[in-house]
């Protein structure tokens, strides 16, 4: 099996296991689908890559050569950003929790805008700005009472959400009055983001409408952003829309939509995370033991919910090879488990794969996104290295956690 034009084998020699694999091809491919087909001849647009699915540095420089712009949900995000040198500007500063420090930092460094998620926020960010005697570009987060079809744990817009204000609230009003006083801060206009790994393109359109409709209220043209939460292929019961038509669909959508309301807007952002990333990661694993229990298979692997939390946190699922063996009879149905103290500690549950040995390669499948990202020390397992696969060469961009590393923090 090769990656690119590198074989899976000489990567697992060079770099051992679990590893994570990325296909920077099939990474600047998505990239360049969302690029090339987000544009409108009537008002600006941007995509943003929200970073929080697998931000570091390599993946900040990659978006920054495309030219792309980065959404952060943390100081520790924003961070890595700066460390590449990312322009600032192109920088939006989300979360619901920003502390006064957080803001403070962001204002240091001029971040581009500042997604502000509620009244508190707001009058925090007001206040600091008036002390520091500095601007800050915001865009408030709606909440517009979309709700998408996905795992509930992942839906976000449902009325008592912890994210974002809801379309004339009293909390609504009171930041109007105070963006429309503030000395220090521009408003720009609003945000929403209705959930992740959604098909439904209709969530998407409906929730763009309801913006629109509240773009009315306002004299200057705003800048809407529609978040992301576009879905991807994890085994083939996910049946995503390719990323030139979901682009597309929405820049129609909202020309539409504009001249049935009689509104122009400045500029239409979206920002994808999980739909850049995740097809074009693999995570690669070593078999070890395999047990039979009354009515069960297991492949046991040297990795697990430490390097891919999904499965245990959402139900996630995933497709696998053995590598070498992808052509041969998926004859076992088998359960793919790592090797925490944790009985949810399953990747694959009841997947049919051919006979394993001890020492065989697995690979499964979309592991890009929330993977690295999400991975823990739990049991004090060592965080995997990262490799990003072009042509016929794979460079080392995280190297693997040693065990001096792992404890260097403790006193
Ligand atoms: C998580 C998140 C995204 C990205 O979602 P994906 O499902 O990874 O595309 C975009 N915007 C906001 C505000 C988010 O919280």
């Amino acid at each position: 099996m090769k990656i690119c034009n590198v074989d899976v084998v000489k990567l697992k020699e060079q770099f051992g296991t679990p590893l994570y694999i990325y296909d920077k091809e099939h990474l600047k491919r998505n990239i360049m689908l969302y690029l090339n087909n987000f544009k409108s001849k009537e008002f600006d647009t941007e995509v943003l890559f929200a970073s929080k699915a697998f931000c570091i540095k390599e993946m900040v420089r990659l978006i920054n050569s495309c030219n792309m712009s980065l959404d952060v949900v943390s100081i520790g995000e924003l961070y890595t950003a700066l460390s590449v040198g990312f322009p600032m500007e192109k920088v939006y500063f989300h979360g619901n929790n920003k502390s006064l420090s957080d803001l403070e930092f962001a204002l240091e460094h001029n971040v581009g805008t500042i997604v502000v998620d509620n009244l508190m926020e707001l009058i925090a960010l007001e206040d600091l700005c008036k002390n520091k005697n500095k601007k800050a570009n915001i865009i408030i987060r709606l909440n517009v009472g979309v709700e998408a079809h996905t795992h509930k744990f992942i839906v976000t817009a449902h009325v008592d959400s912890k994210f974002g204000v809801i379309y004339n609230s009293n909390d609504y009003k009171e930041m109007m009055k105070i963006l429309k006083d503030s000395k220090n801060i521009t408003f720009k206009g609003f945000h929403s983001h209705i959930g992740s790994q959604i098909f439904d393109l209709d969530a998407f359109t409906h929730a763009l409408e309801k913006l629109i409709v509240i773009c009315k209220d306002f004299d200057k043209p705003l800048v809407l952003n529609i978040g992301g939460g576009f879905g991807v292929h994890y085994t083939d019961e996910d049946k995503p829309i390719s990323f030139d038509i979901v682009s597309k669909t929405l820049i129609n959508t909202c020309e539409k939509a504009l001249k049935e309301n009689n509104v122009k807007i400045e500029k239409l952002c979206i920002e994808p995370g999980r739909s850049i990333v995740a097809e074009a990661g693999y995570t690669l694993y070593t078999i070890g033991y395999i047990k039979k229990t009354p009515n069960k298979e297991y492949y046991f692997i040297d990795g697990g919910m430490t390097d891919n939390i999904r499965p245990a946190l959402y139900q996630a699922k995933y497709d696998a090879d053995i590598v070498g063996k992808e052509n041969e009879l998926k004859k076992h149905i088998v359960t793919v488990a790592g090797k925490c103290c944790e009985s949810g500690d399953l990747i694959i549950e009841n997947i049919p794969l051919p006979e394993a040995k001890p020492g065989d390669l697995l690979i499964t499948y979309t592991t890009g996104a929330y993977g690295y990202s999400m991975s823990s020390n739990y049991n004090k397992a060592l965080t995997p290295a990262v490799v990003f696969v072009e042509g016929d060469e794979a460079k080392l961009v995280v190297k693997r956690q040693s065990y001096e590393e792992l404890i260097e923090r403790e006193i």
